[in-house]
């Protein structure tokens, strides 16, 4: 049983995971020489609903990621403006973590590997053939993953946003994102809002040291820090582009709303250097993601696979997809529960059984099959769904699945049937 996985964002290393729990031989390809993709970058985990997401696939038995990032957490269970119980992981170190975890599980990871090109057979996927190193390597598989992700390539970035703004996804040394799906012949779902094409990346990162100390040690003791931007330093629609629409609230736009993963993660998407180094604390302010954060972000969401809620992909047999590549969803939990169906799915349809479609009684199976049928209106197109806030958080908490309690959790995943499906075998 081979799987091959394209893309080694968090939907990539979580279906990586998930195949391997399942007995297949497991290939997982990254263009670039470090995993986790945009995951590199970001670090909020457990905000809102994704706590009842992470814990709902903690009871599904398929929890071990989540448990690497809860034990490599700087801040737990904080608060800041319209999100609660959040927990931030340390965005510097957690890379080489979920490479050992998954190297421990002897998955056969081929890093600074692009793959450009596919081989079909018929209907199927035959193989994918890659760059690394002015090699070429054909990856021949029983079925395909694609987590190849939806940011970039520069072309996007320069064609919807406002430019290269030189972001942790490397294009230039790298080469851009390339679609499996999309090179497999599949019509793509482009995610749109009245003209604009996709979205931009939410947030920045400020290197700490170039923050004042009263800054620093805020960030340090809570976590957090909200400090009111002066009226004439506020840009107006800004976060209305914004890719994470939970965060597009007044409070976003009135304060610099700073995290500390590791770097202090400045919530908005862009925001011109000589504005930033007017508010109080940040006469210093330096970028350290994107390089050029002052002009503007990543752009993400212009291509998607368009799938069923067993995360297959319609039109090629043998190729599912997850994370942003499964559609309108934003973030790493929602790479990572859509990443570990996948994987399972991807074995189950090698074994011929039938695939695992997630009850809509749990907030996982509710989301994916949402999210699917947004993506087939016109409306749908211009939203971004997250278990965190915005339209999908208000249709948790409407249809009863958002909960903080554990227990309650397990007890409604026992009820579905589902108690343990991922760690069965
Ligand atoms: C700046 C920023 C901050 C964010 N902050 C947060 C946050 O705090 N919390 C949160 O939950 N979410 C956050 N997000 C969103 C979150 O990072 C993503 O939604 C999620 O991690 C996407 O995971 P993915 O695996 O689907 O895609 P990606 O992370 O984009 O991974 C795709 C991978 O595929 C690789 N790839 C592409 N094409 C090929 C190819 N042809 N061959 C080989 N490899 C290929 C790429 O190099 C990349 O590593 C943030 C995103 C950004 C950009």
């Amino acid at each position: 049983m081979k799987v091959v996985i394209v893309g080694g964002g968090w939907a990539g290393c979580a279906a990586s995971f998930s195949a391997r729990q399942q007995g297949a031989e497991v290939y997982l390809v990254e263009r670039a020489d470090m995993l986790l993709g945009t995951g590199l970058v970001g670090g909020i985990m457990r905000n809102n609903g994704r706590f009842t997401a992470t814990e709902e696939m903690i009871a599904m038995g398929g929890g071990e990621v989540f448990q690497l990032i809860d034990h490599n957490c700087l801040h737990r269970n904080i608060e800041f403006p319209g999100h609660r119980h959040v927990s931030l992981y340390n965005v510097g170190t957690m890379e080489p973590l979920v490479k050992r975890l998954l190297l421990s599980q002897k998955v056969a990871i081929h890093l600074s590997t692009r793959v450009e090109e596919v081989e079909m057979d018929g209907p199927r996927l035959k193989a994918v053939v890659a760059k690394g190193g002015g090699e070429k390597t054909r990856f021949e598989g029983d079925v395909f993953i694609d987590a190849t992700g939806t940011a970039g390539p520069p072309a996007n970035c320069q064609k919807y946003g406002n430019g290269c703004v030189m972001c942790i996804l490397r294009c230039p040394s790298f080469g851009g994102r390339v679609s499996i799906a999309a090179k497999a012949g599949v019509k793509e779902i482009v995610g749109k809002k009245g003209n604009q094409i996709g979205a931009m990346s939410g947030s920045c990162k400020l290197f700490k040291e170039s923050l004042s100390p009263g800054i620093v040690s805020t960030l340090g003791e809570k976590g957090v820090a909200v400090i009111p931007v002066p009226p004439a330093e506020r840009t107006k629609n800004k976060l209305s582009i914004k890719a994470c629409q939970q965060y597009a609230l007044p409070e976003f736009e009135e304060n610099l709303i700073l995290l500390d993963t590791g770097h202090a993660k400045l919530m908005v998407p862009f925001m011109p250097l000589e504005a930033l180094r007017r508010v109080p604390g940040c006469e210093h302010a330096r970028y350290e993601d994107p390089y050029a954060g002052g002009l503007g972000n990543s752009v993400r969401y212009v291509g998607m696979a368009p799938r069923d809620d067993a995360l297959q992909v319609k039109g090629v047999e043998n190729l599912f997809c997850a994370g942003e590549k499964a559609g309108l969803l934003v973030g790493h939990t929602e790479a990572i529960v859509t990443g570990i169906l996948a994987g399972h799915n991807a074995v189950r349809f090698i074994r011929r059984e039938k695939p695992l479609v997630l009850p809509e009684t749990l907030a996982i199976g509710d989301a994916i099959s949402h999210v699917r049928s947004q993506m087939e209106t016109e409306e749908g197109l211009g939203y971004k769904f997250t278990f965190s806030g915005s339209v999908y958080f208000d249709r948790m908490r409407a249809k009863g699945l958002y909960t903080t309690d554990s227990r309650q959790i397990e007890q409604r995943v026992g009820l579905a049937g589902m108690a343990g499906v991922f760690s069965k075998t």
